[in-house]
């Protein structure tokens, strides 16, 4: 249920009327505009029964949301959610730019790649020290000594890092390393994870799940806000479809049906859906012109010889074209990033 305020309300009133919602129990949330201030109100609706909530002079509307999710729903909060990561801005017209390798393989490596990913344009660098493997004979990943390189390289080349955080256990150490958390494909229903991230003060990449709706990645969202964290990214990364030519299917128009159902960003990883690095520039370039507020790719300096994921790699001086693509297309609709 959403309060609409009248645009005269005054400070007095809206405290009034969260404190008699918070009296019997229920959660609110303050969603201020530039004209009308809303509050959004979780939980039982039923315990507000017998307020006068709707009589009050300071109310215009109170609207019914039907939709299982309340703090990711726009109508919660009409304006754009920009989350800002040290100097870089992601949401309401900021392309978050995150590019690196798919794991750390030694520190030659992330360092050469860093350098390129800065120097193309590339704001935020990735890279997995804990990979979550379809096979467990496959590399899991350098561990602690990988996500070490990773803050080493972030402060080296001034970008904000964000790695993999593959279990509830692992929250302090991954945030004592890096800026922003990434909750894989794979866990993006693991709802134990998700509620550790949500008590985190660190900002979330959420990835969609291979086999998740749009309305159930929401939700994995609001397990994720309803513990506190209110900085989520989405990331549309390909679904699983009968479609067997490319690794995952890109479901582009995620974009603005999940734009038009939440105030969240939503980032687009090509690399992911594409497998193979032909298909990532064209994808790249379709998900920022569509609308999406930053993208994740996978660089590397020799994709031949990548411990994983090599095939759908761009080769840096690639990354660089692709960057040279997206500053043509950014000012054509109206959007910007950060370069330090
Ligand atoms: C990754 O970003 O390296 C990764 C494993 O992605 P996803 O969870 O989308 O498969
Ligand atoms: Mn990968």
């Amino acid at each position: 249920m959403i309060i609409v305020l009248k645009p005269t309300a005054s400070k007095e009133e809206i405290d009034h009327i969260v404190s008699m919602i918070e009296k019997v129990g229920l959660r609110t949330n303050i969603s201020v505009g530039e004209t009308q201030t809303i509050i959004g109100v979780i939980g039982d609706k039923t315990k507000l029964t017998n307020t006068p909530i709707a009589s009050l002079a300071s109310v215009d509307s109170i609207v019914q949301v039907s939709k299982p999710y309340k703090l990711a729903s726009r109508d919660f909060h009409p304006p754009d959610t920009i989350i800002e990561i040290k100097k870089v801005k992601i949401g309401g017209g900021n392309l978050g730019i995150i590019a690196g390798p798919c794991s750390i393989e030694s520190e030659y490596q992330l360092m050469t790649i860093a350098e390129s990913v800065k120097e193309s344009g590339g704001n935020i660098l990735r890279g997995g020290a804990y990979k979550p493997r379809t096979s467990p004979y496959s590399f899991q990943g350098m561990g602690e000594e990988g996500l070490k390189l990773l803050k080493k390289a972030g402060a080296e080349f001034d970008m904000p890092v964000i790695t993999e955080i593959m279990d509830s256990s692992m929250v302090s150490i991954i945030e004592e390393y890096s800026d922003i958390l990434q909750i894989g494909t794979r866990n993006a229903q693991n709802y134990s994870l998700l509620k550790e991230v949500g008590k985190s003060s660190k900002p979330v990449v959420l990835k969609r799940g291979m086999a998740q709706t749009i309305e159930e990645w929401l939700m994995s969202a609001e397990y994720i806000m309803s513990e506190g964290n209110r900085e989520v990214v989405l990331c549309e990364r390909g679904i699983r479809t009968f479609e067997t030519a490319t690794r995952n299917t890109l479901d582009l128009i995620a974009i603005p049906v999940v734009k038009e159902k939440t105030h969240l960003p939503i980032i687009v990883d090509p690399s992911h859906a594409a497998g193979k690095w032909q298909y990532v520039m064209p994808m790249a370039l379709a998900a920022v012109t569509a609308g999406a507020d930053g993208i994740m790719v996978e660089v590397h300096n020799e994709p031949e010889k990548a411990i994983s994921d090599g095939a759908q790699s761009l080769k840096m001086e690639k990354f660089s074209i692709l960057m040279g693509e997206i500053k043509k297309i950014a000012p054509v609709i109206g959007v910007g990033f950060n370069l330090n």
